[in-house]
């Protein structure tokens, strides 16, 4: 007998990304219901999906992002690039490279600025 049966995947209403976490679980639901459970109340997984007011789902990414833009990012330290000038941005006085790198720890955006004279003078 061949039979057709229906699951549930879940996909992000803002982006349309699919959910993979493939690693501890199951990417295809019996239930809606069963979809929401794995996706929302696990807090000690919390994959970062969430259920808009207007009922839409929205991938970690696409919430992260909007928390952003609501919050303001939440950057990292800058990291000084350790090219030693060899990856195009030039060398500062003390050798090292011009450029510092800091991400958002909840979207994940990368931002990078040229190193002022003051920083560098402070790194050497
Ligand atoms: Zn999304
Ligand atoms: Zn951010
Ligand atoms: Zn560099």
């Amino acid at each position: 007998m061949i039979r057709r049966l229906s699951a549930v995947v879940v996909e992000c209403d803002r982006c349309a990304a699919r959910w993979a976490r493939t690693a501890n679980g199951p990417t295809h639901f019996a239930e809606e219901s069963d979809a929401l459970a794995a996706l929302l109340q696990d807090p000690h997984t919390d994959p970062g999906w969430r259920v808009r007011a207007n009922g839409q789902l929205w991938c970690a990414a696409c919430a992260a992002a909007e928390e952003c833009a609501v919050l303001g990012h939440r950057p990292t330290p800058w990291r000084r690039c350790r090219c030693r000038g060899t990856c195009g941005a030039g060398r500062a006085a003390d050798g090292g490279c011009t450029v510092e790198f800091r991400h958002c720890a909840r979207c994940l955006r990368d931002e990078q600025r040229r190193l002022t004279a003051p920083a560098v003078r402070e790194v050497s």
